[in-house]
């Protein structure tokens, strides 16, 4: 995308794609979405894996803070489950009525020429369920989801005939672990799940979407999350929030005022014409990230 200007000098836009996050970023915390969550997971643990009740509130902080989600928090410490399975609870049951069509959203979309990525730690069938509901769905040119950085993994895949089913895995004790002075979390078990804030995630994300950190604004909910954006390279926009932090070049309280805020995402509407945008790069859509 580029065009000469008067003096025949070469120009281009700043930015060439725009990487959305998805839940608290495209639609506001009050839908409740996120507390309903929480409590999913919670539920899933006590439920599905046999955590003490009484452990849930430290061990669910401890995760998250630790692994990026409590998911794949979970792995590392020893749990092992299917993947679908505990995606299907969180989210099978989320309150999505209170997700209602945003066409203003929609239309600030459309108007920006520039590409639109969709980036969440969320699985594909939440992702494509959440934007349809916000009356989004074809606003983006590709989903990476959870499935995009992760391959299938069923938990039958790993009990095999040497395996004494009943036996229980070895759990690592985080809790314990941090409950002793001087701990860090240095000595913490890896997990095998790849997501956000892990600059991996990221750097792999951009890599399948093939997208240059350097011309592309990053919108995030996530203070963390928009850290390890902006390592990587990544303009950022921080989203739900008036006042910017550490490795935000932007605030925004809603992302409705996207237009006021960065209004040179639609000062390209002029050059879009003479521009062949190209639409075919290989990212994985809410389709093929179903392979
Ligand atoms: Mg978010």
């Amino acid at each position: 995308m580029e065009y000469e200007n008067g003096y025949g000098q070469v120009q281009r836009p700043k930015y060439d794609c725009l990487l959305f996050d998805l839940d608290d970023t495209l639609y506001p915390l009050s839908t409740g979405l996120a507390s309903s969550v929480l409590k999913n997971i919670q539920d899933y643990m006590i439920e599905k894996l046999g955590v003490e009740e009484s452990k849930i509130p430290d061990l669910c902080n401890l995760l998250y803070k630790n692994y990026g989600t409590t998911m794949a928090g979970l792995r590392a410490i020893g749990y092992d489950f299917d993947y679908d399975e505990y995606h299907s609870f969180v989210h099978g049951r989320l309150p999505y009525d209170n997700l209602k069509p945003d066409p203003v959203l929609r239309s600030l979309l459309l108007s920006s020429p520039i590409r639109k990525v969709i980036f969440t730690n969320a699985d594909r069938v939440h992702a494509v369920k959440a934007l349809s509901r916000l009356g989004l769905e074809d606003c983006f040119e590709g989903i990476i989801c959870f499935e995009t950085l992760n391959p299938t993994h069923k938990i039958t895949e790993f009990i095999g005939s040497s395996c004494d089913s009943n036996e229980r895995p070895e759990i690592f004790d985080i809790i314990g672990h941090f409950n002793n002075p001087g701990a860090s979390s240095s000595g913490l078990p890896k997990t095998p799940i790849i997501c956000k804030p892990s600059e991996f995630a990221t750097e792999k994300a951009l890599k399948i979407a093939n997208i240059d950190p350097h011309k592309t604004l990053f919108f995030e909910d996530s203070v963390r999350n928009i850290q390890s954006g902006k390592r990587l390279g990544l303009d950022t926009v921080l989203v739900g929030k008036s006042q910017r932090v550490k490795g935000a070049d932007y605030a925004l309280e809603s992302i409705h005022n996207l237009r006021e805020a960065i209004p040179e995402l639609w000062e390209s509407d002029k050059l879009a014409n003479n521009v062949n945008y190209s639409s075919t790069v290989a990212v994985e859509t809410s389709v093929t990230a179903q392979a």
